[in-house]
């Protein structure tokens, strides 16, 4: 009998990746699925960067690279927080990594252990609290309420600090509502965390470059009180398309440096060469392809949503950042998990149940509209027939 150690009873899943998994199968079945589950852009890797990769290659970049990543990479990414938000970072506190996830992978287990407290959204990415719970804390949901427009409230995110708080966990532009949280309330929670100085703060912005209307995203890095306990997420998956070529950055207090670069060198070594190359061409290259593939979101965004409301029990808040849809479902009478189950089951469109986003995501289903605007198209009528031809389960 193999027994691993409890913590992994302990640890959870991305559903996403189920739901993907079946939305594969049944496509190898001959069914045809839309799929609005899986959280990636539909745009490819721009040219310029996929070149860069192969140039390379060819150069003979086949070896480990440090640690931490290569300089010129390091020294980027340090210019484009400049660039973006006019902060100052030490490219000597940015550590690169093989995709956004393995900087919330680092700082959970800093901070997790037993009789610790770790703050993160619900709904909210799962990873957050399973990797706190895999850590052996205590995870403390903070609601993230259709009422308060998905964002944080400074008022009762401080609320549920107590002495055993380590670490908060904070998400804007939010997956899976779409929520923003603008600046003021940002301010408030900045300044009501001084009276917890022993609290670290993880800020994910992986969504950061991709918000809508007048809705800003406000960095965390903009605040100098709190850059000796601030843990920046960060990469580029999305911004450039770039899911599967798993490359992600983060920018660390000078204390926790070199424990983060320990822990790369203890599981994986270093990113990918090519990869980062191909990530140095996304940072210094032209941005236009970023800029074109959220304009044609935003678009996308404004078609969901008035689907969205058009259908029988539904209605969606409209999203101000990343590019998923939250509509509320509570009034079709079916549960959350139920009903995309039934949807990607019967009606052949892939969307996540709330509540694989945690407890608070009953009554929301997420649709992700990196889809074609045909295929979005076709996703809402088919929801919309489902619902009128399907009273939810007694
Ligand atoms: N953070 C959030 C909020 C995300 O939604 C995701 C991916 O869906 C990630 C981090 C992880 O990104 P990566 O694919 O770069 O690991």
């Amino acid at each position: 009998m193999l027994d691993v150690v409890p913590a992994f009873s302990r640890i959870g899943d991305e559903n996403a990746f189920a739901v993907l998994a079946r939305a594969t199968e049944l496509q190898r079945q001959g069914r045809e699925i839309v799929n609005l589950g899986i959280g990636q852009p539909d745009f490819k890797t721009a040219p310029h960067i996929v070149e860069a990769a192969v140039k390379a290659l060819r150069d003979g970049e086949h070896g480990y690279t440090p640690a931490a990543g290569i300089a010129p990479l390091r020294e980027a990414v340090a210019a484009d927080l400049h660039r973006r938000y006019g902060v100052e970072v030490s490219p000597d506190l940015v550590l690169i990594v093989p995709g956004g996830k393995v900087t919330m992978h680092m700082a959970i287990l800093m901070f997790g252990a037993p009789g610790v407290d770790i703050l993160y959204p619900d709904p909210g990415f799962p990873i957050y609290r399973s990797m706190i719970e895999f850590a052996g804390a205590r995870p403390v949901p903070i609601p993230m309420r259709e009422e308060n427009d998905f964002a944080f409230s400074a008022e009762e995110t401080l609320s549920l600090l107590t002495p055993q708080t380590r670490l908060i966990i904070l998400n804007s532009p939010a997956n899976p509502t779409g929520g923003v949280t603008p600046r003021e309330e940002i301010d408030r929670l900045v300044a009501g965390l001084a009276r917890f100085p022993d609290v670290a703060i993880l800020s994910d912005e992986i969504y950061g470059q991709m918000t809508y209307d007048n809705h800003r995203h406000q960095t965390l890095l903009a605040y100098p009180e709190i850059r000796d306990r601030l843990i920046l997420l960060d990469g580029w998956s999305k911004t450039y398309a770039m899911t599967g070529w798993r490359l992600g950055f983060s920018v660390w207090p000078q204390p926790l440096y070199d424990a983060a670069r320990k822990l790369a060198v203890n599981s994986y070594s270093c990113v990918n060469a090519a990869a980062q190359f191909a990530g140095l061409a996304a940072l210094t290259g032209p941005q236009d392809a970023v800029q074109a593939m959220v304009a044609e979101f935003d678009a996308r965004r404004r078609i969901v949503v008035d689907g969205l409301n058009a259908l029988p029990g539904v209605n969606a808040a409209t999203p101000k950042g990343a590019f998923y849809a939250f509509p509320n479902i509570a009034k079709t009478g079916w549960k959350a998990k139920a009903l995309a189950g039934a949807l990607l089951e019967e009606a052949g469109v892939a969307t996540i149940g709330g509540p694989d986003f945690g407890v608070f995501g009953e009554g929301y289903v997420r649709l992700s509209y990196a889809n074609s605007r045909p295929n979005i198209a076709r996703a809402l009528a088919r929801i919309g027939d489902f619902l009128r031809a399907h009273a939810p389960p007694a």
